[in-house]
């Protein structure tokens, strides 16, 4: 039982596990996904990068 170590304790359970933020090359926007194959959801252009 080691109490004073909790602050090294990560917060996994945002809902965001495994998301990543990406840049869309064709309309300029930025948002968050997950998986490999990832698209643009204004405009669904799969044209895009990991940021
Ligand atoms: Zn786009």
């Amino acid at each position: 039982m080691c109490l004073v170590d909790s602050s090294t304790t990560v917060d996994i359970d945002s809902g965001e596990l495994g998301a990543a933020e990406y840049y869309c090359n064709e309309c300029k926007n930025k948002f968050k996904a997950l998986g490999k194959r990832i698209r643009c959801p204004a405009c669904m252009s799969a044209n895009v990068k990991k940021v």
